[in-house]
């Protein structure tokens, strides 16, 4: 079994395949006498053999985790977490299941295991995004950090081929963007260049052989990298662009991130190109947006909002809300030139540079 490391945020990390047998041990370290195991309703037997392997000491599973964290599942879930008697949560699945048990940590303190199942990145950051009446936000708050991430490849070996591809390139994004953070560190960029490169190597393997496990493991290596970092230093144009058509047009979450990203890099490209020069060296390209393009569709991600159920119409009033509260971009943004760049990833065409 691979050694434990305590990453540079002060979590424990470890990776492992089978580790998820090893969770006793973990609930042993953070003194937990009851956990309750949290899933989506597509995860249930995943959740179900975990609590299994924790016997006695599992105080229930709650199978009721849904994207963008909505309130009112939160609350239900703290209830049941209350009733239950749980002094701490496990959390298996993506970044939905993990924002819940985050959700459940920043409203109870109780401490959190996260057990990821792709390649989101949200074990790895202080970030809770949630939904209240249709209006998604964003915090940071400490407490909401899970305190252990176990990575057991076998679990994401199940991650079907397309979601692998979109979760790679969603967490691929949070590298891409911190390449140019105004916020970014020697450290930051080492980190970002270090997923990137597992993500490079890794991808290509696991999209050929699903259950390679050593390549599995590779990229849960990339996400934890991509995540540690996307926890670190500020986003910008990219996420930003990704939240909009999330929260106001209802995108799926991975798949956008996978159309938006050459588009977003290879427009900062045109302002900071020494920045994102790593993208082309680890991907090969001429330019970073182009080498992302190109790795995409090799990769067999889509290439189009549109189909994504994007309507052509929607794409001025995405440009108008994308230019409201704008992130901090290396590159001065406008509407033209936003506007552009959308119809480009609506249409599924190759980005301008
Ligand atoms: P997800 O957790 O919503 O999972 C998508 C679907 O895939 C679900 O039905 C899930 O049950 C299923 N699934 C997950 N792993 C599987 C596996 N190994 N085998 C089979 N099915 C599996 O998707 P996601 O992309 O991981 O997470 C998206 C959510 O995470 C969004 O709400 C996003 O905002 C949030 N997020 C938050 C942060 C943060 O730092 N706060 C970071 C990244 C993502």
């Amino acid at each position: 079994m691979a050694p434990s490391i305590t990453s540079i945020n002060g979590q424990k990390v470890r990776f492992g395949q089978g580790l998820r047998n090893d969770i006793c041990a973990e609930l042993s370290g953070l003194g937990s006498a009851k956990a309750l195991v949290l899933s989506t309703p597509q995860q249930v037997d995943m959740a179900m053999e975990l609590a299994t392997t924790i016997g006695d000491r599992a105080a229930g599973v709650f199978t009721r985790a849904t994207m963008h964290t909505p309130v009112d599942v939160t609350e239900e879930a703290v209830e049941h977490a209350q009733s239950v008697l749980a002094d701490s949560i496990v959390s298996i699945g993506g970044g939905s299941t993990i924002g819940l048990g985050k959700a459940i940590a920043q409203r109870t303190g109780l401490p959190q295991i996260a057990v990821p199942t792709t390649y989101a990145g949200s074990e790895a950051t202080p970030i809770l995004g949630q939904t209240e009446d249709g209006i998604k936000t964003t915090l940071t708050d400490p407490k909401v950090l899970p305190r252990v991430i176990l990575y057991d490849p076998e679990l994401v070996a199940s991650l079907p081929p397309a979601m692998t591809v979109t979760s790679a390139l969603n967490a691929m994004a949070h590298a891409a963007e911190a390449l140019y953070a105004k916020d970014r560190t020697e450290q930051t960029t080492e980190l970002a260049v270090d997923g990137l490169k597992a993500f490079a190597i890794g991808l290509p393997k696991v999209i050929e052989q699903p259950g390679d496990l050593t390549a599995r493991a590779e990229t849960q290596q990339g996400a934890w990298a991509c995540g540690t970092v996307l926890g670190l230093v500020g986003m910008a144009l990219h996420h930003k662009l990704c939240h909009t058509l999330g929260g106001s047009f209802d995108l799926p979450h991975a798949e956008t991130h996978a159309i938006v990203l050459p588009h977003a890099i290879s427009f900062n490209a045109q302002e900071v190109p020494e920045l994102l020069a790593p993208i082309s060296s680890i991907l090969g390209g001429t330019s970073p947006g182009q080498a992302l393009w190109d790795f995409a569709r090799k990769m067999g991600a889509p290439t189009a909002l549109k189909d994504l159920g994007l309507a052509e119409a929607d794409l001025d009033r995405a440009t108008e809300i994308a230019l409201k509260n704008p992130y901090w971009n290396p590159r001065p943004v406008a509407a033209d030139g936003l506007r552009a760049l959308l119809q480009n990833a609506w249409a599924g065409n190759a980005p301008s540079d």
